[in-house]
């Protein structure tokens, strides 16, 4: 990996090197450990069904919580909502473990800013088009970025607006505590469930340590896979693409090729079999009244990013 600053570091503030090393054990060591780790066990005496719930419920909130809390709502402002509701997503986008809601931000506006140009935290085409050149961007844009990036988008710069928000701020604060319930939840649920030590111990591993590192890895594919695979319906200034099976497993975020095209949408999905439950949930959060001000695919837009036959869907799932 490139050892020279980014072009363009305007908006960005150094990281330590005690602080990059912290990112690469946590980030990125441990979750590939987590997952040797899970195939050895599960090779051994399988996934029980428990776990396997646990797992899954904090699975769905985690995603939820990035592409509905994190990403739509705080990042994008693709719509507004009351205020239990919103401290209940960026809650359930920090129990993710994929850091404070205004890094996040910050990161992923910068992205949005430079898209697969200098300046951008993580494209996978940062080293060329070259077969390995390729091979090493798809690594840094999965997860070499955390250690190999020198700077970190200034939040000051990127995310002023979180920053002056008090509930962002107090979650932010409570961070460290987020983190350290997303794994303690699901390992107490697990102890209480089955009444042994042996449960607790198993669903902090199953529920906790592999579904972190699923989480994390299920969502990095947005940046790597779906800036280099797929199908590009729309016209964008970068190399976003539409990825059906990224779209599955990131409850719609994979239908990334529109995002670019207009990232204040709230809705990823927007052609014709394009499944989007983060769509879906904002649609049921507005039904109940607790969602408003929601950015609906714009017809004419839509016709206009067009660059490929395809069949428009615009009415919001
Ligand atoms: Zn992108
Ligand atoms: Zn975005």
């Amino acid at each position: 990996m490139s050892d020279t600053p980014e072009p363009d570091a305007a908006g960005t503030l150094p990281v330590s090197p005690g602080r990059r090393h912290a990112y690469l054990l946590a980030l990125v060591v441990l979750p590939f450990a987590a997952l040797g780790a899970a195939v050895c066990v599960a090779w051994g005496r399988g996934l029980g069904l428990r776990d396997l719930v646990l797992a899954l419920v904090l699975y769905t909130v985690n995603i939820f919580g990035i592409s509905v809390g994190y990403h739509r709502l705080l990042t994008h402002r693709s719509f507004r909502c009351v205020r239990p509701v919103r401290v209940a997503l960026a809650v359930a986008g920090g129990l993710a473990l994929q850091g404070p809601a205004s890094l996040w931000v910050a990161e992923h506006r910068r992205h949005h800013k430079y898209s697969d140009r200098p300046g951008d935290p993580h494209s996978p085409w940062a080293y060329g088009e070259s077969g390995l050149g390729l091979l090493r961007g798809l690594l840094h844009a999965q997860v070499g970025w955390f250690y190999t990036e020198r700077r970190r988008s200034d939040r000051a710069r990127w995310a002023p607006d979180l920053l002056a928000d008090p509930d962002i701020r107090r979650l932010d604060a409570a961070y460290p505590l987020i983190a350290a319930a997303s794994f303690l939840l699901p390992a107490v649920l697990g102890g209480a469930l089955s009444q042994s030590w042996a449960g607790f111990w198993s669903a902090l591993f199953w529920a906790g340590l592999v579904r972190y590192a699923v989480v994390h890895h299920v969502t990095w594919s947005v940046n790597s896979l779906a800036h280099c695979f797929g199908d590009r319906p729309f016209t964008t200034r970068d190399r976003s693409t539409n990825l059906r099976w990224v779209a599955l497993i990131t409850f719609g975020e994979g239908w990334h090729n529109w995002h670019h095209a207009d990232p204040t949408c709230a809705r990823h999905g927007v052609l014709k079999g394009h499944h989007d439950p983060s769509a879906a949930l904002i649609r049921a959060l507005e039904r109940l009244g607790w969602a408003h001000d929601v950015r609906w695919p714009d017809p004419a837009r839509l016709a206009r990013l067009t660059s490929a036959p395809a069949r428009p869907s615009p009415e919001p799932t």
